[in-house]
């Protein structure tokens, strides 16, 4: 699928439909390497091709004023040396370039025999790029370059255009040059081919410049005025369709997809609340029942995040969801990410229902075969009320009866294809929960899941004291080791995690296996117990270990991150994270919300070693500052972008082209009130004056199926 922006500029059927290899300067060859490295096909598409960024071409640096590794810069000098160098893989030419105040080096990896042949020796060229270090040698790989008179032919901005590029594109000499002359080129033949698509009224109370204005001058931008305008015209109305499409598939499912409603509030969910509650629920549990009660009363279907931070209690929820269900004549399934978490699900949920009689059932890889069968039986003749597991409940032998609810913990590790093969085995498609401790920002969310609805459990639960948290360093793991053993003393349990990334797992093994050797030594026994848990022990093992340090017989429960989810021992007070600079925000997050659970003082230590990047700083300073799961949240999507956020790269809201939505999150705000008051005004787009935008989102729903907006 195209991206979103060249889908709405291939509206009119005009030419920016031509195919690009009609376009001067671009061949066959060409032609099909814009289309692989780019997906560039049509005029259209390349129109599109939006700079990534502006340079300032007027401006020259003197070699003796370099600085390695800052931002891009222009050097005008002659070639005095052209040789290659190195061997085997390592080959590269090199060109020495000089200009008054000393020598630099010019490097290629790619093309170089094309470079050796054109370059001349004794010219004056000019070069751009970005400049590194080699010992006393600064240098610039794969420069711009070219002959300064050809460079002082052309007119120089301030505001170059610097367009995306590939490494492929690199070595087949497709230069930023290239584009800016092909750009040129396209627009001398298609000039105000755009068709706008924003009404009148839309741009006016926006202030918004047209679209012709806002193409010309993204690619040739007269000032940065000007370019300004250009931007926020082009990210406005990216923003503002997705947001209508958001908004529209929202009104579809819950007005066109019918699943079951859940009309009564029976015996089950009644005798539970009023007798079996271990706890008071709290004001944002109790809330966000209600908003999932009415939810799934109303015959339409639910498809709804719930957000609370780690311990804030949505376990509760989830069960009091299930008994809706159960209340109507239907099951209920509980995934989860892993086989730990579906375990403890399992334990907490058997317990809470002990009193009720219900059935309840858990399905894992490790379940036997003939444990399992019993398991189908009992789904497909009705007779198990709740299924909890991990991938296995997606397996196709795996058959409800009446599948009410699903329910789909963290679900930021199950792909979005996943869930909707549940959906598969009903009439209807069943109502779903998705139920997540990565906090995202509320306005984000919105507009990132804006076909979802959103419940958020921003309360904890009475009692719990704020987690005292603080960054030490590796030479200060003595007095660390001292702070164990006091709190040892005093009765409580110590978590030690290790980090464990796949690509480096057999190092990180071996630094587990060391931690937990020296850890041994530091806490002999008989006095110390000391439990390990890692993702390659069986499941039987690791339960085994998890359950000793559960039942408090081992103090010290040495991991990797397998205990970050879900897993809940409320005497557990002092969670230490070893090289803690290794670790995401949300991780880390995740991480310390296995302790603090209990009634005492609970304490997160992150450890590192000396030399921590400014990135990991940030991470760790914001740690020590707040245990606020938003706050953190908010860094988080700061540092990283919101790509690795919850699957968000399958929903294809962030095949954005040029707006941010971590940047641009004002403006996003902004396209989402006006998408709103948009659809308000005329809800099936249908006025005279909104003509446009339903030219436009005609296009888009073409040839989108129902199904789409569920799964
Ligand atoms: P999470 O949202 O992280 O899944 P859990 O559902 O595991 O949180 O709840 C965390 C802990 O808080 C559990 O021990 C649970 O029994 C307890 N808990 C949940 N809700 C309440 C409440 N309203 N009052 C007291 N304790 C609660
Ligand atoms: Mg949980």
């Amino acid at each position: 699928m195209l991206p979103l922006q060249s889908r709405i500029v291939a509206v009119p059927i005009n030419f920016l439909n031509t195919p690009i290899d009609y376009l001067t300067g671009v061949g066959q060859a060409r032609a099909s390497l814009l289309k692989k490295e780019l997906g560039i096909e049509t005029y259209g598409d390349l129109a599109n091709f939006f700079p990534n960024r502006y340079v300032d071409r007027t401006q020259f640096h003197k070699i003796n004023q370099l600085v390695p590794d800052t931002t891009q810069v222009q050097i005008i000098g002659k070639l005095i040396g052209l040789s290659n160098a190195g061997s085997g893989k390592a080959t590269r030419l090199v060109a020495t370039l000089a200009d008054d105040t000393g020598r630099m080096e010019l490097v290629w990896f790619k093309g170089q025999k094309y470079f050796k042949d054109s370059l001349k020796i004794n010219e004056i060229y000019v070069v751009y790029g970005k400049v590194t270090r080699y010992g006393a040698m600064y240098s610039i790989a794969h420069p711009d370059i070219e002959l300064a008179r050809e460079y002082k032919n052309r007119q120089q901005t301030a505001m170059t255009p610097v367009y995306p590029s590939t490494e492929m594109l690199v070595k087949r000499q497709l230069t930023n040059r290239y584009f800016v002359r092909l750009m040129r080129q396209l627009f001398s033949e298609i000039k105000t081919a755009f068709v706008e698509t924003l009404p009148e009224h839309v741009m006016t109370a926006q202030q918004l410049i047209t679209k012709n204005a806002a193409m010309q001058e993204i690619h040739f931008p007269s000032s940065a005025q000007a370019l300004k305008q250009a931007m926020r015209r082009l990210k406005f109305e990216e923003l503002f369709f997705i947001q209508l499409e958001l908004l529209l598939q929202n009104r579809i499912r819950k007005t066109q997809i019918k699943s079951y409603a859940f009309a009564i509030v029976g015996d089950h969910f009644n005798n539970f609340y009023n007798y079996n509650l271990p706890f008071e629920l709290t004001g944002a549990q109790k809330r966000v029942v209600k908003e999932i009660r009415a939810d799934m009363a109303n015959g339409a279907h639910m498809n709804r995040l719930l957000q609370g931070d780690v311990g804030s209690g949505k376990t509760i929820v989830a069960v009091l969801t299930c008994l809706l269900a159960i209340d109507n004549g239907f099951q209920a399934c509980i995934m989860a990410p892993t086989e730990i978490l579906a375990q403890q699900h399992y334990a907490g949920v058997s317990d809470l229902l002990a009193p009720t009689g219900l059935k309840v059932a858990l399905l894992t890889g490790s379940v036997k075969t003939k444990d399992r069968r019993a398991i189908h039986t009992s789904l497909e003749d009705g007779s198990l009320d709740i299924l909890i597991g991990t991938h296995a409940l997606i397996e196709p032998k795996v058959k409800f009866q009446n599948l009410g609810v699903a329910i789909v913990d963290e679900q930021h590790r199950f792909g979005v294809a996943q869930r909707a093969k549940l959906w598969k085995k009903n009439k209807l498609p069943p109502h779903v929960l998705v139920m997540t401790a990565t906090p995202i920002p509320r306005t984000l969310a919105m507009s990132l899941y804006g076909d979802l609805d959103i419940s958020v459990i921003d309360e904890l639960p009475p009692g719990r004291k704020e987690i005292k948290t603080v960054h030490r360093y590796d030479k200060n793991r003595l007095a660390v080791f001292k702070f164990i053993r006091d709190e040892i003393k005093k009765g409580r349990q110590v978590y030690i995690v290790y980090p464990l990334i796949q690509e480096s797992e057999t190092l990180d093994y071996k630094d587990l296996m060391d931690g937990y050797e020296s850890i041994v030594r530091e806490f002999p026994l008989p006095e110390y117990k000391v439990s390990i848990v890692h993702g390659q022990m069986k499941p039987e093992d690791k339960d085994h270990e998890m359950q000793r340090f559960v039942e408090g017989t081992t103090q010290i429960m040495v991991a990797t991150t397998v205990i970050e989810v879900g897993v809940n021992v409320p005497n557990a007070s002092v969670m230490i994270i070893e090289s803690a600079e290794r670790f995401g925000l949300s991780q880390l997050h995740q991480l310390r919300g296995r302790v603090g659970r209990g009634a005492d003082q609970s304490f997160c230590i992150l450890m590192t070693g000396h030399k921590l990047s400014a990135e990991a700083k940030t991470r760790l300073e914001t740690m020590v500052a707040t245990t606020d799961g938003f706050k953190i949240a908010e860094v988080d999507l700061k540092l990283r972008g919101p790509g690795d956020i919850m699957g968000t790269r399958q929903s294809g809201v962030m095949d954005l082209r040029i707006a941010d939505i971590v940047k641009d999150n004002e403006l996003l705000a902004i396209a989402r009130k006006a998408a709103t008051n948009f659809l308000q005004e005329d809800p099936a787009i249908g006025m005279e004056k909104n003509s446009n935008v339903r030219r436009v989102m005609n296009f888009l729903q073409h040839k989108k199926g129902l199904w789409k907006y569920i799964s």
